[in-house]
């Protein structure tokens, strides 16, 4: 695919990535055997969800996602199970870190490739009220970390 020329177009593009997330969410579902189960909500919008993780040393080796909400908050879970499973917790820090810069209008987070599909999101950041609704999956996978770590 060519890239888009035009800021138009890369939000069209952007907004279809988004709803494709939302629509057919990857890694959805549960996992028997999992090392950490975090379950958690956000009161402003509704969104709930269910993070479930398994770790091989310090690696995510497999991760799920259950719950309902938002297309925001959903599509940003679907593309994070994506972007982290089989990296390090430390690697994961480090995307979740540029994430939040994303979600503060930081311009050279959009431009960074390490965020993957997340950068389709970058728009939430002018609308504060919908940045828990993205950030909702990275703080349940910071919790399940957390578990696993100690
Ligand atoms: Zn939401």
């Amino acid at each position: 695919m060519s890239r888009p020329e035009t800021s138009a177009e890369l939000s069209a593009l952007y907004q279809e990535l988004i709803l494709d997330h939302y629509r057919r969410p990857r890694n959805k579902g549960t996992l028997e055997n999992a090392d950490a189960s975090v379950e958690m909500k956000n009161p402003l919008c509704g969104d709930e969800i269910c993070l479930q993780v398994v770790f091989e040393g310090a690696s995510v080796c497999d991760l799920r996602f259950a719950g309902r909400g938002c297309s925001i908050s959903q599509a940003s879970a679907s593309m994070m199970t994506q972007l982290v499973k089989g990296k390090s917790a430390e690697e994961i820090e480090a995307i979740r870190s540029r994430f939040r810069d994303l979600m503060l209008g930081d311009p050279s987070a959009a431009d960074d490739k390490a965020l993957g599909s997340l950068r389709a999101l970058s728009g939430v950041a002018r609308f504060p009220a919908r940045v828990k609704c993205a950030l909702l999956a990275w703080n349940a996978l910071e919790t399940a970390l957390a578990e696993r770590t100690g």
